[in-house]
């Protein structure tokens, strides 16, 4: 199922909704479609275009919502599908402090690495290693952030996206296998 990107009235990215849950808040008037998908949809009495991307008419209040969910597709993301170690191509999560030292699960202390690396590293500390970070881990900001981590993309959100951090963020994910 397609998944259409939910902005605020104020163009602020909301969510990613499943297709069906998008076309009924257009139907119900409660958001305007402002991409279209291409696809057609079809019912009863009528065929409507796919949105893509829709804006809420209304402004919601959004809470406060904490750090950026800390998942696999954002970490690689963030680290632009490389090894924090080595350059080389990214394909699994390290604690730079290992967990069985006590590291977090933290976007402090979890880079994308290689296979090779992460295997090398096991659980000691970069200190016994003699190895750098090429960047400092932090947990990456802007709302852009959240839509790129449920793993859900579009290229047509990417206009939308780029205001709120996203920038060169969906690019990198790219190369980057699901
Ligand atoms: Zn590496």
């Amino acid at each position: 199922m397609p998944h259409v990107l939910v902005l605020n009235a104020s163009y602020e990215p909301l969510g990613v909704v499943p297709l069906r849950r998008a076309l009924v808040l257009v139907l119900e008037n409660k958001a305007q479609c402002l991409e279209e998908s291409g696809a057609f949809m079809h019912s009863a009495t009528r065929t409507i275009p796919a949105p893509s991307v829709v804006r809420l008419k209304r402004f919601v209040r959004v809470p406060y919502r904490g750090p950026v969910p800390l998942t696999r597709r954002a970490l690689f993301a963030r680290d632009g599908g490389r090894c924090m170690y080595c350059g080389g191509v990214a394909t699994s999560v390290d604690h730079v402090i290992p967990k069985s030292r006590g590291g977090q699960h933290a976007w402090e202390n979890v880079v994308a690495s290689c296979r090779r690396c992460n295997h090398v590293k096991a659980d000691r500390h970069l200190l016994e290693l003699g190895w750098r970070l090429r960047h400092k881990p932090a947990p990456p900001t802007g709302l852009a952030w959240r839509i790129i981590g449920t793993g859900h993309r579009d290229p047509r959100w990417l206009p939308y996206l780029q205001p709120f951090g996203a920038d060169d963020a969906m690019a990198r994910i790219d190369g980057i296998s699901a």
